[in-house]
């Protein structure tokens, strides 16, 4: 074929947007594989934000991090991290500049959308024993009928022993469901709109129905399960007072598709993004600028509390770094903040043909192109959007290509279809230069989400060139 004027001009000018795996040699495939690997057994260890918590400090310790607690004073290549009530992380390596020139951060979160057991989730009615949930973060409900589920947390008796659950993972474990209706008798409910298809009073969790053999009581399926509990792990039904118990999938994380070339797990929002920001950080040498990596909790309610991303707990890790460089004068920190610049490293939406019709083909999120930069979120005219500056954006851009990164930019969905946020804006609050920056995903908050393993390692590849 003859290269035309055209042609040429055309080469040239427009924005190439390639099927990521086209570039992927045998080699690379091997390795993207082998990384992926590794995360899908990240995600089957990790499926509540305190077993990512646990799972990631033994992945620091056994990399040299200690907490920042066991430090008199802080130099240049030491690596510290902060666990904040076993539900979020913050780790970082200390850089050759000083903090005031800046930190780079990436932020991810743990938690993820689930069932939460009700404080007083016991019940027994038509001699079925059930626990009550109340739904976390946004969810299709009718989606957490009929699968099997696990149950995980913790459970705290007023000693302050703290009992750890964790059933229905093993083969020889049980597994919990929700039952719904049968088609034969559903005929008021598909009549129901899709987001009441399943109420959430309806979503209550069938776990027994064996009865306690004693004449004289009642609630007798209860007080066998009761029964059991007790026996397990002495707790009795007021210890459920004090307990936070997760209702998540039972299945495994796995490879998708018989070229392999994606996975299929729960909670890929927003573990895809924490399992590649914790690997970039363990695999890069001591930075010019300080790295800083966030594994924070309760993004998906809206980042509040004491482990949310709102808390001021991170500015508290800052500033014990900045007291332990033997740097810190009052308000220091925000000058750091000021400096500094972040990845928000969350999930995108991926474009679906199914359902092509929600996203604007020239602006979605495809899978297997690369790692999305979302320069703002937000609904409706941008609103609650944290918009990232022109400058930060082109900063990026020239990493993404001089690393040979393939990238993407990318808005979640059509004008006035919907929209969503991440944790940008509170960095973005204080100062710091803030893009969101993640993988994108199919079937986003169900059960079951999928991504694709070349978006992951290009995650990985991402974080690990802007920490460098
Ligand atoms: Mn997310
Ligand atoms: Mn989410």
């Amino acid at each position: 074929m003859e290269e035309t004027e055209g042609k040429k001009l055309k080469e040239k000018l427009f924005n190439k947007k390639e099927n990521g795996w086209l570039s992927v040699d045998s080699e690379k495939e091997k390795i993207i594989f082998k990384f992926s690997d590794e995360y899908i057994y990240f995600l089957n260890k990790g499926k509540t934000e305190r077993e990512c918590c646990s799972f990631t400090r033994k992945m620091l310790e056994e990399n040299g991090f200690k907490c920042i607690c066991e430090y008199e004073s802080l130099k240049p290549g030491d690596k510290v991290y902060y666990i904040n009530r076993e539900k979020s992380v913050y780790a970082a390596i200390i850089g050759n500049k000083e903090l005031e020139d800046g930190v780079n951060v990436i932020g991810a979160h743990i938690d993820s959308p689930r069932l939460d057991l009700k404080p007083n989730p016991l019940y027994e009615e038509g001699e079925f024993a059930y626990f009550k949930t109340h739904y976390y973060g946004g969810i299709k409900k009718y989606q957490w009928t009929v699968i099997p589920l696990a149950l995980h947390g913790v459970i705290v008796k007023t000693n302050g022993e703290k009992v750890e659950i964790n059933i229905g993972e093993n083969e020889e474990d049980p597994i919990f469901t929700i039952t719904d209706l049968l088609p034969h008798l559903a005929q008021e409910q598909m009549e129901r709109k899709l987001k009441d298809g399943v109420k959430g009073e309806e979503l209550n969790l069938l776990i027994g129905s064996i009865p306690f053999n004693d004449k004289e009581v009642n609630e007798k399926v209860k007080l066998n399960i009761l029964s059991i509990l007790n026996r397990k792990y002495g707790i009795v039904e007021a210890d459920f007072l004090s307990s936070e118990l997760e209702i998540v999938p039972a299945f495994k994380a796995r490879s998708l598709g018989l070229d392999g070339s994606m996975v299929a797990g729960y909670g890929q929002d927003d573990r895809v993004c924490a399992y590649t920001a914790i690997r970039a950080l363990l695999d890069i040498k001591v930075p010019e600028k300080t790295a800083v990596c966030i594994l924070s909790d309760k993004e998906e309610i809206g980042s509040v509390g004491n482990t949310g991303m709102e808390s001021l707990v991170f500015d508290y890790f800052i500033s014990e770094i900045l007291n332990k460089t033997g740097k810190n004068r009052p308000d220091l920190i925000r000058k750091v903040f000021c400096n500094s610049r972040m990845l928000s490293s969350d999930v995108d939406a991926g474009f679906d043909p199914i359902y092509a019709n929600v996203s604007d083909t020239k602006n979605a999120g495809y899978l297997g192109k690369g790692i999305a930069l979302v320069k703002y979120t937000g609904a409706r005219g941008k609103s609650g959007a944290s918009d990232a500056n022109a400058e930060f954006v082109a900063e990026i851009r020239n990493m993404m290509e001089e690393n040979k990164i393939p990238y993407q930019l990318t808005e979640l969905g059509k004008v006035d279809i919907g929209g969503g946020g991440t944790i940008a804006y509170i960095l973005a609050n204080k100062g710091v230069d803030v893009i969101d920056c993640g993988v994108p995903v199919l079937s986003m908050h169900a059960p079951y989400e999928v991504t694709s393993k070349f978006d992951i390692y290009c995650a990985y590849e991402t974080y690990k060139a802007f920490w460098n």
